[in-house]
């Protein structure tokens, strides 16, 4: 079970109570001047770097990642592609501190702080979101009441006074337009029958309530038609605006040609293996992984 697995079902035994998150993002909606973490970021500054990460599986002992090295400043988006299996997902776990795997070796600093010396959620009071590949689905508990939560978290580690629900619609209002999202999302119950195209807008709004530094998308386009890929990406590219980090997961150029990315990494075998603009990408399309990666 993943740890937001575990959150959710301690959120759906207790829908009134704040759950303590272990999710990345989950914890308060931050900018860096105001936070109560000290962050020494300026801009232009690297927000990312990781060095020669390995890391494993905790219960088999699997090597997945054998070497990753990556650093995005703030401002950049940064897409990675690869093929099934090649350790994207997991690349972005590792980096959130999910607990089903180990990190063996090498470094990453987030904001200049060691990322691995963090708690899943000091990692997110920091500033770093993770969209899952596959949203959750959590029973009984509203989206409202969910993203009110995240926000209050958030605030509160800053040393805001939490919304009330009243305050919190009139937070979220505005980015419901922004995002172009539909106001009967906020009343259901957090991605309970959501289509795939819901449940990924709805990681596009908990992105945009969190107010992140850097998100990590993993997949943010995978089953989605072309009506709901255009909205999702049209509301990417409002969320990146500024200095925010941006780090895509994706297997097609289709996305890319919306959200422009700057670097374009290809992940083989738990490592990035080329880095290069988006011509990467469409090179990719043409020939796939091997005609990219033969040497
Ligand atoms: P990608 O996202 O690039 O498709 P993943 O990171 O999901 O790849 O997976 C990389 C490899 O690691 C796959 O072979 C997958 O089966 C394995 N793997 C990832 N997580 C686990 C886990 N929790 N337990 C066992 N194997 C895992
Ligand atoms: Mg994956």
């Amino acid at each position: 079970m993943s740890h937001t697995a575990v959150s959710a079902a301690s959120l759906a035994s207790k829908p009134r109570v704040a759950p303590k998150f272990t999710r990345a993002g989950a914890r308060g909606c931050a900018h860096s001047r105001s936070s109560a973490v000290k962050v020494t970021a300026a801009k232009g500054d690297v927000l990312l770097e990781v060095k020669d990460l390995t890391a494993k599986v905790a219960e088999t002992g699997e090597e997945i990642l054998t070497g990753v090295t990556l650093t995005i400043k703030e401002g950049e988006t940064h897409a990675i592609m690869g093929k099934n299996g090649s350790g994207k997902s997991t690349f972005t776990k590792v980096l959130v501190g999910h607990p089903s795997y180990e990190v063996t070796g090498g470094t990453a600093t987030f904001r200049g702080q060691d990322l691995f010396a963090m708690e899943p959620e000091e990692r997110a009071r920091t500033g770093l979101f993770l969209s899952f590949q596959s949203p959750i689905e959590v029973p009984g508990v509203s989206n409202t009441d969910f993203l009110r939560m995240m926000c209050n978290e958030r605030r509160k580690s800053r040393g805001e006074p939490e919304l009330d629900p009243l305050e919190f619609y009139g937070f979220l209002t505005p980015k419901l337009e922004q995002l172009n999202m539909d106001p009967s999302f906020l009343a259901r119950n957090v991605n309970e029958g959501f289509s795939g195209g819901e449940k990924k807008r709805n990681e596009i709004l908990q992105l945009a309530v969190m107010e992140s530094e850097m998100s990590i998308l993993d997949e943010i386009d995978s089953g989605l038609d072309v009506d709901a890929l255009r909205d999702v990406a049209a509301a990417v590219n409002v969320l990146k605006e500024g200095d925010k980090g941006l780090l895509l997961i994706t297997h097609y150029q289709r996305l890319l040609d919306a959200i422009h990315p700057d670097f374009v990494h290809v992940m083989q075998k738990g490592k990035i293996v080329q880095t290069g603009d988006v011509s990467i990408a469409a090179k990719l399309e043409e020939g796939g992984f091997e005609a990219l990666t033969a040497k």
